[in-house]
């Protein structure tokens, strides 16, 4: 094989990308260890929701990370009527992810250690919406159904975007914190306007093969720390005549909550109702549900 790098390994919090040019086929590794830690610290969450929370942000990280510029977001936001779960949201933007949950506790507790996908969101649906760069907004939405985040996100390329992928997401706690980790793989014949193509091709060739290669990936590999996403990349795709990986982007928790944020919401709502949203002191709390931070806000 003849792998083009062009950075040192990377082994955690790291997004790493790679194209099989004679497949027509690209690739996004994605560990996540002190990061997840980071997002995790924020709020107090149980179990089944860190483990749910820690595949969205790998799975913002894998989709997020098919973009292009320091400005282009996506946002991954799953929903329900009357689930456990009541909404889930996760994003990423430039390296950073984000995410929270929002769910009924009293209901969840009921439910035991590994509760099912349908089990925590009963019938739902992900909405993914991806804003590029200088180009065009464009979202879709699926059932949230199988059994896994990562399924819904394959079901979104498949329906919305007619583009064959591959998520694997693996989770796990450990001795030092959780530890998550992904991989998503994608068929793109006719490069990067793939998604604008009528009928999605499961069955060419090389995408066969490619898939074929990629679903041998087990969660132990994607959540071993002693093993570098290069190394995952180059163990999967060794018999491939070229591997390109790309410098990995480093990923970091990141909120992009303020003060002139919130205050310029606030602005939008008439007086009557920024004057019921002030306490005794006149001051407006406002708090970020995805970091947890507090503002108080004298507007
Ligand atoms: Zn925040």
């Amino acid at each position: 094989m003849n792998a083009t790098s062009a950075s040192a390994e990377t082994f955690a919090d790291a997004l790493l990308g790679f194209t099989i040019p004679a497949r027509h086929a690209r690739g996004r590794l994605v560990r996540l260890d002190k990061v997840l830690e980071e997002v995790l610290a924020a709020h107090a969450y149980p179990a089944p929701i860190t483990h749910l929370l820690g595949e969205a942000l790998v799975l913002a990280a894998l989709m997020g990370g098919l973009l292009k510029g320091e400005r282009a977001q996506m946002t991954m936001q799953a929903q329900t009527e009357g689930g456990i779960v009541r909404l889930l949201v996760c994003d990423y933007r430039a390296g950073a992810v984000r995410g929270y949950c929002d769910f009924d506790a009293e209901r969840l507790a009921g439910l035991g250690a590994n509760p099912t996908l349908a089990a925590l969101f009963g019938e739902g649906y992900l909405a993914i919406t991806f804003e590029p760069e200088g180009g065009r907004r464009y979202q879709g939405i699926v059932p949230l159904e199988g059994d896994s985040l990562a399924a819904a996100c394959e079901t979104y390329f498949s329906q919305s975007e007619q583009v064959p992928t591959l998520i694997r997401v693996a989770s796990r706690a450990g001795a030092e914190g959780r530890l998550a980790a992904g991989l998503l793989i994608q068929h793109l014949p006719d490069g990067e306007e793939g998604r604008e193509r009528l009928h999605v091709r499961m069955d060419h060739p090389d995408w066969e093969h490619v898939a074929l290669l990629a679903g041998t990936i087990s969660h132990e590999e994607l959540l071993d720390p002693a093993l570098s996403l290069e190394a995952i990349a180059w163990r999967l795709f060794h018999e491939e005549a070229e591997v390109r990986t790309y410098p990995a982007v480093p990923l970091s928790r990141g909120c992009r909550c303020s003060s002139a944020h919130y205050a310029a919401i606030i602005a939008r709502f008439p007086p009557e109702q920024q004057a019921a949203m002030r306490n005794d002191e006149g001051i407006i709390a406002v708090d970020c549900a995805f970091c947890s931070r507090s503002f108080a806000l004298a507007i």
